[in-house]
């Protein structure tokens, strides 16, 4: 009972947590690596883990890249090797959720990325929309004009490097063709993508946000925090949520998600969130903001070393 309070992880108790521990559910960027560059140690970590009969699973917001492609990465980086069936990437889980959701040949039009697309082509859903827009005509009140895919029955939002204007304009002609009847997916909400230095670019959320304002309408979201990212893993695994753990550097996506799966929750330091952000929520008496307070906290999963024995 009461308030989760967040712990160092180390001494017995990190043994005890990982001896309790058949499954850990890593994110990526900023807790296996950060940008091109590995975690110190990270692999190592990992490669324990896999040694001791642990199911490593890969669960990550970024819509950028295909399953293979983060196989691809896992070993370029020197982490044990991963098959495609272990990530769980919003692209992936986007198609595997409009798959179930949409009637056999419904096509989806796409503001994202070559690798969602691809993601779409290997369950086999038509989709039209990525890459370049080209304008339809000279000012957007003429674009309105230009013929729509009759086949569509879903807009789609992930990262997208060519979102315009016109394409805004597209998402929102489908979303009013097709009424309640059309969905709307975002792979997920991330506001901001950090990169070295405090710097940072915007995130899926924008865009997201841009046509839910344009449809005034709210959108389904496949990543983190939403659980079916969990329900994913699980219905491709055996996993038990007591003996899972969801290891993380946000709280708004990563933790939040562990903690309403009823996973164990452990934040690593080496990507966005500083340890001042946990005690705030910890000790902000809000019940909403306790779910975002972690089980354990690490500096760095490589700090898992010696739970791991040598
Ligand atoms: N979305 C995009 C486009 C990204 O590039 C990243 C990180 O690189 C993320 C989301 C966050 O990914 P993760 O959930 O692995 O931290
Ligand atoms: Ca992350």
């Amino acid at each position: 009972g009461g308030p989760r309070r967040c712990r160092r992880l180390e001494g017995e108790a990190a043994r005890a947590a990982l001896a309790n521990a058949d499954t850990l559910l890593f994110d990526c960027d900023g807790v296996l690596w950060r940008g091109e560059a590995a975690v110190s140690g990270a692999a190592e970590a990992l490669e324990r883990l896999a040694a001791a009969g642990k199911r490593l699973c890969y669960v990550t917001n970024n819509s950028g890249r295909t399953r293979a492609a983060y196989t691809e990465k896992l070993r370029r980086l020197g982490f044990p090797p991963a098959e495609p069936r272990h990530i769980f990437s919003s692209a992936f889980c986007a198609a595997r959720y409009l798959r179930q959701a949409l009637p056999p040949g419904a096509a989806a039009y796409v503001l994202g990325s070559a690798a969602l697309a691809a993601e779409l082509e290997a369950v086999g859903i038509p989709h039209l929309g990525t890459g370049p827009a080209a304008l339809p005509g000279p000012a957007p009140a003429d674009w309105v004009q230009a013929p729509l895919e009759p086949a569509v029955r879903a807009v789609l939002v992930g990262f997208d490097e060519h979102f315009s204007y016109a394409k805004l304009c597209q998402a929102l002609r489908y979303l009013l063709r097709g009424g309640p009847e059309c969905l709307l997916v975002g792979t997920n909400r991330d506001h901001r993508l950090p990169l070295e230095g405090g710097a940072g670019i915007p995130g899926t959320g924008c865009l997201v946000k841009a046509v839910e304002t344009a449809a005034q309408r709210e959108a389904f979201i496949v990543g983190k925090p939403n659980r079916f990212m969990f329900d994913c893993v699980a219905q491709e695994f055996p996993v038990d949520p007591a003996r899972t753990i969801m290891v993380g550097d946000r709280l708004d996506t990563d933790i939040l998600m562990g903690n309403s799966c009823g996973l164990t929750t452990l934040l690593t330091l080496t990507g966005v969130t500083a340890l001042d952000e946990v005690r705030g929520h910890q000790d902000s008496g809000c019940p909403a903001r306790h779910s975002l307070v972690p089980d354990f906290y690490v500096d760095s999963i490589a700090d898992l070393l010696p739970a791991l024995g040598q």
